[in-house]
């Protein structure tokens, strides 16, 4: 069994309890964070806690009394739980003041929820989808004008997953104004001759701490980046496709709405990203 982190304590993962007015349950109130386990070494971490801060702020949710122990307390659950490969899931809410109320219960009487827990994912740095390639299908995006905020308000992008999966594909683009936003759970890319394309930072995408490494990295082996919104029409007509998400690292797409990117193969762009992600990522490990 799991031990999990509830609220300043270690526990077996079926006695970690939160009452039903926690307003991540009720409203979704909450924000969150994911991130990857390699050799039993945290991946980007501090990326992860900085963008934590800034949902945060933004959202004007206090800071969990244990906000400067975050690093102790990933490495003992990591630690605990024997992860080499896998994701640390933490997420903080607002907590409740015993009832339940549009308006923010006063900081003081409702101290923020955080909550952390392990899962073990063997294989993670050698996964299947990496050499195959994902297929996704294109859907609207109709979540809110925040994206940049990572919120627990997920039903949507879930949604959208399985709509993925009953049509055999893998996941799913959001298209915004005919321009490709990102996708469900990661941040979408595109190749053409040579020149890596994606969206630009902005709210309406989330700003993905693996799509800010794997930008420095291809900048840093020369790579031309362009930070633009790109159409799924250009996407369909692109040499290659790939998503970043903390959890996949880099994932080549070969399929988009049934038309074959490229050649229908993992490019070899998207594939020496995710070589040099993972390598450079387990060297800044900690
Ligand atoms: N966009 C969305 C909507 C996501 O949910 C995620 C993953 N949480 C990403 C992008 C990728 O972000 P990151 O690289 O920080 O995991």
């Amino acid at each position: 069994m799991r031990t999990v982190y509830l609220n300043g304590e270690y526990l077996p993962e079926t006695e970690a309890k939160i009452s039903i007015f926690d307003r991540a349950f009720l409203m979704a109130d909450g924000v969150y964070e994911v991130t990857s386990v390699l050799g039993g070494k945290l991946i980007d971490f501090e990326g992860h806690i900085r963008r934590l801060e800034r949902s945060l702020l933004e959202l004007g949710m206090p800071k969990p009394d244990a906000f400067d122990e975050l690093l102790d307390i990933h490495r003992e659950l990591v630690s605990i739980n024997r992860i080499d490969e896998g994701l640390v899931y933490l997420q903080v809410s607002r907590g409740n003041d015993g009832d339940r109320d549009f308006l923010y219960p006063d900081p003081e009487a409702a101290r923020p929820t955080l909550v952390l827990f392990t899962q073990s994912k063997p294989g993670l740095s050698d996964n299947p989808a990496a050499r195959r390639g994902f297929k996704i299908i294109s859907t609207e995006d109709v979540r809110w004008g925040r994206r940049d905020i990572k919120t627990t308000q997920l039903l949507y992008p879930s949604m959208c997953k399985m709509m993925a999966k009953n049509a055999g594909c893998d996941d799913a683009w959001f298209i915004e104004d005919g321009f490709v936003t990102e996708g469900t759970s990661n941040n979408a890319f595109i190749v053409k001759d040579g020149r890596i394309v994606t969206r630009l930072l902005s709210n309406e995408i989330l700003h993905g701490i693996t799509r800010a490494a794997v930008l420095r990295f291809a900048k840093e082996v020369q790579m031309q980046v362009d930070e633009r919104k790109f159409t799924i029409e250009e996407a369909k007509n692109a040499d290659e496709a790939f998503v970043t998400s903390a959890s996949t690292f880099v994932i080549p797409v070969v399929e988009i709405d049934g038309a074959m990117i490229g050649d229908g193969k993992s490019g070899p762009i998207a594939t020496r990203l995710r070589e040099i992600y993972i390598e450079e990522s387990l060297k800044a490990a900690i």
